[in-house]
């Protein structure tokens, strides 16, 4: 079997907002407006086709055996190189074989799918056997283009091979016409475009069906066969009529991702499909098209093998890991689209001597050191002489890859004064883990965000262009990533000391990595396990407890063992009476004892019921209460609770153990009110982890990332002194941590208050009684029935015209005819519809025509242009507290029917 054995992809960091594009250049070109939804991916000032190509081929052969690669193909149709393999260049800085063939592919936007065509013919041939195909593109257009609002850059990559194959190669189908939608001269910067209309007709909707049901045919299968089609197309209504026009439903087509990073050229039909691949499940056929001067169509079928594969950060990885700038002319400033002085500086030479770099090679672009095979100490540069004081031996270092070593910052400074295309320019010591330093810029980062002892990962990257001769130097850099900074003060490390906690069910599991780390940071320990089987059936063994007293003894912590059951009232006493008779006080309770007792609702005998219930939702009762009065009258208390996603969300087959997870919830909902003026903080955790809770559960390659350990720092953060928060709920799990809440719908009213809604009238309104857009989050239950007061106050029912009222919704549309400027409205025949949500909402919509206005309450059948917005917003957008171009942007307004008709709105009304 031959086909892809694997993938990768990479979409730089940055975005741009193209309202933002719009924003600058609107006065000049208004119609780009149009295409300004979302956002555009645009390369950092020090990336570019080569270091996006190997940002995805690393992603790609994450957990592949490099030496096996025996051919790599880049392509792209902007390569910084026209006369230097490409190639052969990113083949070198991954550190591939030299005995293999590295060739670019280019000169057409489906130089990618033609390049993966040839490898897979390459391997069925039997010549190779593993082949890297990388396309990346990076293509300029012109200020205020729609092309500019349409690119994006990114790359992907794909290795195929006949092993492991995670995607079978069914066959491919190929036409190629010498049609030129665009094209761009040697000599050119800019691609030259020809009519949209005529592209969409004559080329895209003729030529990818062409080879579509080209394939088809030569395959004898047809869409009924394909779970999945990919093919670029930034014209989105032409991409929907092509997938219609081949018999696509629209559940299969791929999103072209023009709202998440718009059309990254020759790399596009790679990142749809390893964004399909990203998705796919064993068994699904996949349809993949390239379109340039004609079209290459390749059919897959997903194998089981695909679940196997090494976790990676993908398309959707990076498209998580973004941030967005509203700056357009940083954008122009980092494509080098505009002059700017660069200083004196600026000047110095840049000429690369191609003998350093040839024979440095290894170090300048695999960042290869050494590593002494005498003592194993890493070093780099790689030297004759090793660097350890203690070793020293002469001549026994062996190559090091350091790019993927795990390193962190030592020193760095922000140097405003030194040549920068985006200053300060942010550089200095990284040290890797397991050995070696060296001095490196940093990138993709804010000095601000920036601190010793964070963690950073490598990347390739541009370091400078000689302009006059036309060469990118690149090196490799530093990325701080963001969140592994050590917290100011925590070198030390946060402190538990003199701290008494209770774990309860601390014997194995979580509870056990719980109490570990919090003696290990100084609190003394109550380490509460009954040691039963894990459906609490048994007599239980103090082992288990025992065990977890003697390692943290081990430790040099204190710790004494309780063997109750959180289960019944004197249970929950006595291990809070052990906590007082060891070490005199209690301060933390972590409730985290657990069974399971899993059976879907008819086989859920009441005593399997009862028992999870008892010991999670009355264990929390039975230990929370007496250790709450001991911290009463110490007016310090921390106490956390268990939850689990099974019952904030649902999960088949755990009605009780669901019921008693999301009690705790309610548990926690009002504890918190009683504990704050005693200083005592009720926080909730919903773990995911590897225990023997879930070790049947989950697949055991998940089972492996999912340690204890990555729970307990939020477990102890809700323990410390530093917690603040009251009555959170967080998911924790691999190192992933967010929060869920309960949220509230901003509602409606029917009937005034005064009429009773009829059940026709719940039906009526459903959508506005379902939405949760707008939806807030409450602190207790008398905040919450505040919008249903809220509702009926004289407030929400005032009218504008009322003398000292404020201004409601209903006010302003009252007033609307008199805030209409007549002589503004020359020439205007629009129907403005107005959707406003939320209590004090409506529908409404105003008639403008032969310069006069009317307002009517309602919905017209074809308004030009509809606004949609919540109660809320739209009062403080009319008051001016809120702008009307970042309401858009931020999705507070939205605008459906004719956007350039809305921008009439301002000039039309004046209030
Ligand atoms: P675990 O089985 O490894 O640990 C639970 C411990 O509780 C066991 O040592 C057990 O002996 C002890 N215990 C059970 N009944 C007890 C009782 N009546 N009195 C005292 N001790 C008792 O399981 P775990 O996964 O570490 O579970 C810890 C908590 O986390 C549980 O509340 C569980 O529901 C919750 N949780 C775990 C996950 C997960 O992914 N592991 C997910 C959601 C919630």
């Amino acid at each position: 079997m031959i086909g892809i054995t694997s993938y990768g992809g990479y979409i730089p960091r940055l975005r741009l907002n193209r309202m933002s594009i719009f924003q600058s250049m609107g006065w000049f070109a208004p119609a780009i407006v149009m295409v300004a939804q979302g956002e555009r991916s645009f390369c950092n000032w020090d990336e570019d086709t080569i270091t996006m190509a190997v940002e995805a081929s690393r992603d790609c052969l994450k957990g592949m055996d490099k030496s096996k690669v025996d051919a790599h193909y880049m392509c792209s149709t902007t390569l910084p190189f026209a006369d230097r393999s490409c190639a052969g260049l990113v083949k070198t800085v991954l550190n591939l074989r030299d005995d293999i063939i590295a060739e670019d592919f280019t000169a057409s936007l489906k130089c990618g799918t033609s390049a993966l065509i040839t490898a897979l013919d390459a391997v069925k041939g039997g010549e190779r056997r593993n082949i890297l195909v990388t396309a990346s593109d990076k293509r300029e257009a012109k200020a205020a283009y729609f092309y500019e609002m349409w690119f994006g850059d990114g790359a992907a990559s794909l290795l195929v091979g006949d092993t492991d194959v995670i995607a079978e190669y069914k066959g491919s189908y190929s036409v190629s016409h010498d049609f030129v939608d665009h094209f761009r001269g040697s000599w050119n910067e800019y691609d030259y475009m020809w009519e949209e209309r005529w592209v969409r007709d004559e080329g895209y909707s003729k030529i990818i069906p062409e080879a579509v049901t080209g394939l088809f045919h030569k395959l004898s299968i047809s869409m009924d066969d394909v779970d999945t089609l990919v093919f670029p197309c930034f014209f989105k209504a032409e991409h929907r009529k092509i997938a219609k026009k081949l018999g696509a439903a629209p559940e299969k087509v791929m999103d072209n991702f023009h709202e998440a990073c718009g059309e990254t050229g020759a790399a596009h039909p790679f990142v749809m499909f390893v964004s399909a691949l990203e998705k796919a499940k064993p068994g699904d056929r996949i349809l993949m098209a390239g379109f340039g001067q004609g079209c290459d169509a390749l059919y897959f079928q997903v194998t089981d093998n695909i679940e196997k594969l090494p976790a990676r950060k993908g398309i959707s990885g990076c498209l998580e890991n973004k941030k967005t700038v509203d700056n357009y002319p940083k954008f122009l400033k980092f494509r080098d689209l505009i002059k700017t002085e660069m200083g004196i500086r600026a000047e110095a030479p840049t000429q690369t001597a191609m003998t350093v770099l040839w024979r440095n090679r290894k170090m300048l672009m695999g960042l290869i050191g050494g590593k002494c095979t005498a003592c194993g100490t890493a070093q780099f540069p790689k030297m004759d002489i090793c660097v350890n004081p203690d070793c020293n031996a002469v001549d026994t270092q062996e190559d090091y890859e350091f790019a993927d070593e795990p390193a962190f910052i030592k020193s760095f400074t922000g140097d405003l004064l030194a040549v920068s295309v985006d200053p300060p320019a942010i550089y200095g010591m990284i040290q890797f883990e397991n050995g070696g330093r060296f001095m490196a810029d940093f990138t993709d980062c804010e000095l601000g965000d920036v601190s010793v002892g964070q963690k950073v990962s490598l990347t390739y990257r541009r370091r400078y262009v000689d302009k006059e001769r036309g060469f990118s130097g690149y090196f490799w850099k530093a990325i701080p990533i963001p969140g592994t900074a050590p917290e100011v003060g925590e070198q030390e490390g946060m402190r538990f000391d003199g701290k008494v906690a209770v774990v309860t069910g601390a014997g194995a599991g979580l509870g056990r990595s719980y109490a570990l780390e919090l003696a290990r940071r100084g609190a003394k320990i109550v380490v509460n396990d009954l040691g039963g089987a894990p459906d609490g059936s048994g007599k239980g063994s103090k082992s288990a407890a025992d065990k977890v007293v003697d390692e943290i003894k081990e430790l040099g912590g204190e710790a004494v063992a309780n063997y109750d059951s959180v289960a019944t009232p004197e249970g929950g006493q006595s291990i809070v009476d052990s906590a007082i008779k060891a070490f005199g006080k209690l301060d933390i309770v972590i409730n985290n004892a657990g069974i399971l007792r899993d059976k879907t609702i008819v086989k859920m005998e009441p005593e399997n019921w009862d028992a999870v219930i008892d010991v999670h939702l009355k264990g929390a009762y039975n230990v929370t209460r007496p250790a709450f009065s001991k911290m009463r009258e110490n007016r310090y208390g921390r106490i956390v609770l268990t939850t689990s996603a099974a019952g904030l969300y649902g999960n088949f087959g755990q009605t009780n153990y669901s019921a008693a997870k999301v009690g705790l919830i309610g548990f926690m909902n009002t504890l918190k009110l009683e504990g704050e003026k005693h200083n005592i903080k009720v926080n909730t955790v919903a773990p995911a982890a590897a225990t023997r809770l879930t070790k049947d559960i989950l697949p055991p390659d998940l089972l492996e990332k999912m340690k204890p350990e990555f729970v307990t720092p939020l477990v102890l953060y809700f323990s410390s002194d530093q917690c603040e928060d009251n009555g959170l709920i967080i998911n924790a799990g691999m190192g992933y941590f967010n929060r869920a809440a309960i949220v509230t719908g901003p509602g409606t009213v029917i009937g005034g208050g005064t009429s009773v809604p009829s059940l026709e009238d719940i039906h009526k309104n459903w959508k506005a009684i379902n939405s949760l857009e707008g939806a807030e989050e409450f602190p207790n239950a008398t905040a919450a029935f505040g919008p249903m007061l809220d509702a009926f106050s004289p407030k929400k029912k005032a009218d504008a015209g009322e003398a000292g009222s404020e201004l409601t919704v209903k006010g302003i549309f009252d007033g609307l005819p008199n805030a209409f400027q007549a002589d503004q409205a020359a020439g205007a025949d629009v129907v403005f519809q107005f959707d406003i949500s939320g209590p004090a909402g409506g529908v409404w919509y105003a008639t403008i025509k032969e310069g006069t206005c009317e307002v009517s309450e309602g919905s017209h059948s074809s308004p030009t242009t509809t606004i949609r917005m919540a109660d809320n917003d739209f009062v403080k957008l009319i008051t001016g507290e809120l702008n009307a171009m970042s309401a858009f942007t931020s999705g507070k307004l939205r605008i459906e029917g004719d956007l350039m008709k809305a921008q009439l709105i301002g000039k039309l009304f004046k209030f």
